[in-house]
C-alpha cells in the first residue's frame, strides 16, 4: 500500500502510544525481575541440556501438544503462524514508508507471502478451536471466564482475516480500509500483552530455556539470615520470572492431588499469589508472601508430588516456591502452626520420624539375621524408616534381601540409622534436617559405605540429591533399579501369571524418572496393568511432602483417590515400589467392604517366586 504523509504520520504517532503502551508496564516487570535478588545454586551450565528442552518446549511446543493434545495442537498452530508471521509483520509495516521486503512481484515474495496465507488459515482454525474450548466447553481447570482472552482471540482472528482479505482484495479503498485495520488490531494488540497473562508470549521462551535444572530443585540457604521464602526480598529473579510468566492454563491444578480432593491448594494459585505481591509491593516487600496474597494452609496442603512442576508447559516450577514458602514460615516461626510439630520432636528425640526407640530398629534386624555391613559387601542396605520400623516396610526389606541373597549380591545393613530428613526437609524446617543429615553422613563415612541400596524412593532422592547440601555425594539407587539390573539372576518366574496394576511412586518416577525398571521387574512374574493415570502423570498416594506425619486431610483423602482409581482396573493385586505407597493403600483398602486385592512391593513380586522358607 502506499501510504500519504498524513497516514505514515498518523501510523507513527499510532505506533510510539502502541509501544509506550507496552513498554509502561513492561518496565515494571523488568525492573521487579532486576530488583530480585539473585538466585543461589544457579548455572546456566551445561547448556546442552537447555537447548534441546528450548528446542523441544518452545519451539516444537512438544510438552503443550503431549498434555493435552488437541488444544495442545491448536496452541501450536498459533505459535507457529505467529513465528511465520513475524517478517510479514515487518514487511506491513515497512511498506507504508515504501520499503518491501516481501515484493508479491518476486518469486520469493508471493511464495512466502503465499505461505504465510496458509498459516493464516490454521491460526484462524486453531484460535476459535481454542475460543470455544475456553467459553462454550468450559474446563473447570482454566477457573474463571476471562474476557481478556476472549479480546486476545478476537485481535488474533481479525489479524489472520484481515491479512487474507489484503491478498485478495483489488487496489482500492477497501484494500487501504482492511490495511488499516490490520494495523490498529497489531497496534492494539502490542500493549495488551505485558497487562495480561499473555505476557508469556514475551518471558515463556526466556523461562523455559532458565529454569533451574533439576526437578523440585529446593536452593540451599545462604547464611544466617536466609530462612526461606518469607517476604518480597526472598524471591528470586527465576522465581519472579516464572511468576510473571504463568499462563494461567491450569495444566498444574488439573493434576493436583491436593486441589482434586478438595483442598485449599490450588499450584496456580500459589503461583498467581507470588505474581500479585511482586506487583503490589515488588521483590523488595517486607509483607510475608503467606497471609493475604498465599494461603499458609495451602502452602502446607502439598504433597511434594510434583504433578504440576511436571505439567506446567512454561518451565514454572513449583516446588522451589512451595517447599521455600514452608521455610519461611517454620525457619523463621513467624507463623503460629504446629505443621509437622510431633514430627521434628519424633526426630529430635528418636532420631526417626515414626517415634520408635532406636533398639527396636536392632532388634528387628538381629531377630531377621540382617547381616552387618562390613565395608566388604556389594551394597549398603540402607532400611529407611519405614524399612527400619514399619509393620510393612519391614517384610519388603525381609523380601529384598531374600532375592538378594539368590541372586548372590552381598550387603549389609547400618548399625545405627536416623531419618533422612526427607519430611522435615519438605516441611521446611532446615534445623532439624541439618541434624539428621549430618548425623547419617558422618556414620556413612566411618563405615565406608560405597553403594547403597534402598527400597524407599523417599531416601534415595534425600540421600542423593538433598545431602549434597551437606557435602555429600553417595551412590545410591533404588530397589528396582537394582533388581531390574540383576535380570536372569532373579528368582524364576512360575508359570501361572496374575494382573498387577503397578502405580508410579511420584519420588521413583517424576522425580527420578524411574519408570520401566519397576515394571521390567514384575513383567517377571506376571502381567503389568497401567491404572488411567500412571508414568508422569501418576496421581499421588498422598503421604509425600510431610503429609503422613501431619494428621487429617480436609476433603476426600487422596490416599482413597488414588486406591479407588487402582481398584477400578480391576486387577487382582496392586503393585508398589515405595513403602509410603503401600502404608497409604493400606489404609485406603482396610474400609473396604469387598476382599481388597493384595498389595505387594515389586521385592515382594519376586520374592514370592522362591520356594517357602
Ligand atoms: S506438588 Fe503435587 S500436591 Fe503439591 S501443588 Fe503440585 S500437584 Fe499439588
Ligand atoms: S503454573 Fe504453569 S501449569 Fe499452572 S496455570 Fe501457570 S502456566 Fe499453567
Amino acid at each position: 500500500m502506499h501510504a500519504s504523509w498524513l497516514e505514515r504520520f498518523t501510523l507513527i504517532v499510532l505506533a510510539a502510544i502502541s509501544v509506550w503502551l507496552f513498554w509502561r508496564r513492561f518496565r515494571t516487570v523488568v525492573r521487579v525481575l532486576r530488583a530480585a535478588r539473585a538466585t543461589p545454586d544457579y548455572s546456566l551450565r551445561p547448556i546442552g541440556p537447555r537447548i534441546r528442552q528450548f528446542l523441544w518446549e518452545v519451539a516444537a511446543q512438544g510438552k503443550v501438544i503431549r498434555g493435552r493434545p488437541l488444544a495442545g495442537i491448536a496452541h501450536a498452530f498459533v505459535f507457529w503462524g505467529f513465528c511465520a508471521f513475524a517478517l510479514v509483520t515487518v514487511n506491513h509495516f515497512a511498506e507504508a514508508f515504501g520499503f518491501r521486503l516481501l515484493p508479491p512481484g518476486s518469486a520469493w515474495g508471493r511464495a512466502y507471502l503465499d505461505f504465510v496465507a496458509a498459516w493464516a488459515i490454521a491460526v484462524a482454525v486453531a484460535i476459535t478451536g481454542l475460543f470455544v474450548r475456553r467459553f462454550v466447553a468450559r474446563p473447570v481447570w482454566l477457573g474463571e471466564l476471562s474476557k481478556e482472552s476472549g479480546a486476545i482471540a478476537g485481535l488474533i482472528f481479525l489479524l489472520m482475516a484481515t491479512y487474507l482479505a489484503g491478498l485478495w482484495l483489488p487496489e482500492g479503498a477497501a484494500a487501504r480500509a482492511n490495511w488499516w485495520l490490520h494495523t490498529l488490531t497489531l497496534l492494539a494488540f502490542l500493549p495488551l500483552i505485558p497487562h495480561t497473562k499473555h505476557l508469556h508470549l514475551a518471558l515463556s521462551p526466556a523461562t523455559v530455556f532458565l529454569r533451574r535444572q533439576g526437578f523440585s530443585r529446593i536452593p540451599p540457604l545462604e547464611g544466617d539470615e536466609d530462612f526461606g521464602l518469607d517476604t518480597g526480598k526472598d524471591v528470586t529473579r527465576i522465581d519472579a520470572l516464572q511468576a510473571f510468566t504463568c499462563v494461567e492454563c491450569g495444566r498444574c491444578t488439573e493434576h493436583c492431588p491436593a486441589y482434586n480432593t478438595g483442598k485449599v491448594l490450588n499450584p496456580k494459585e500459589i503461583v498467581l499469589g507470588v505474581r500479585r505481591y511482586l506487583n503490589e509491593l515488588g521483590a523488595r516487600g517486607e509483607a510475608p508472601l503467606l497471609g493475604a496474597h498465599i494461603s499458609e494452609e495451602a502452602a502446607f496442603q502439598c504433597t511434594t508430588c510434583g504433578g504440576c512442576e511436571t505439567a506446567c508447559p512454561v518451565g514454572i516450577q513449583h516446588l522451589p516456591l512451595i517447599v521455600g514458602l514452608r521455610r519461611g514460615a517454620v525457619n523463621t516461626g513467624r507463623w503460629e502452626n504446629d505443621y509437622g510439630a510431633k514430627l521434628f520432636l519424633n526426630l529430635e528425640r528418636n532420631g526417626n520420624a515414626l517415634g520408635f526407640a532406636a533398639a527396636e530398629r536392632q532388634k528387628f534386624i538381629e531377630k531377621n539375621e540382617l547381616p552387618y555391613f562390613d565395608g566388604s559387601q556389594e551394597y549398603c542396605l540402607w532400611l529407611g524408616c519405614m524399612g527400619a520400623y514399619d509393620p510393612q516396610g519391614r517384610e519388603i526389606v525381609l523380601a529384598l534381601a531374600r532375592v538378594l541373597r539368590h541372586a548372590g549380591v552381598t550387603f549389609g545393613v547400618l548399625r545405627k540409622e536416623k531419618c533422612t530428613g526427607d519430611p522435615a526437609r519438605r516441611l521446611g524446617n532446615d534445623l532439624a534436617v541439618a541434624q539428621v543429615a549430618e548425623a547419617n553422613i558422618e556414620t556413612l563415612r566411618e563405615a565406608k559405605v560405597g553403594r547403597m541400596v534402598s527400597i524407599c524412593p523417599h531416601c534415595v532422592r534425600t540421600i542423593g540429591t538433598d545431602w549434597r547440601e551437606y557435602g555429600a555425594a553417595f551412590d545410591i539407587v533404588h530397589h528396582s533399579e537394582l533388581l531390574a539390573r540383576l535380570g536372569g539372576r532373579l528368582p524364576a518366574a512360575g508359570a501361572a501369571k496374575v494382573t498387577v496394576v503397578f502405580h508410579d511412586p511420584c519420588y521413583l518416577g517424576r522425580y527420578r524418572n524411574v519408570y520401566d525398571e519397576p515394571r521390567r521387574v514384575v513383567e517377571r512374574y506376571a502381567a503389568v496393568a497401567d491404572p488411567p493415570r500412571a508414568r508422569e502423570r501418576s496421581f499421588c498416594c498422598g503421604a509425600g511432602g510431610g503429609q503422613m506425619f501431619l494428621g487429617e486431610e480436609k476433603g476426600k483423602r487422596i490416599n482413597v483417590a488414588r486406591a479407588e482409581e487402582l481398584l477400578e482396573t480391576g486387577a487382582p493385586v496392586i503393585g508398589t515400589a515405595c513403602p509410603f505407597c503401600q502404608s497409604m493403600f493400606r489404609d485406603a483398602l482396610g474400609g473396604l467392604s469387598q476382599a481388597p486385592p493384595q498389595l505387594l512391593d515389586i521385592a515382594q513380586i519376586a520374592a514370592a517366586a522362591l520356594p517357602e522358607r
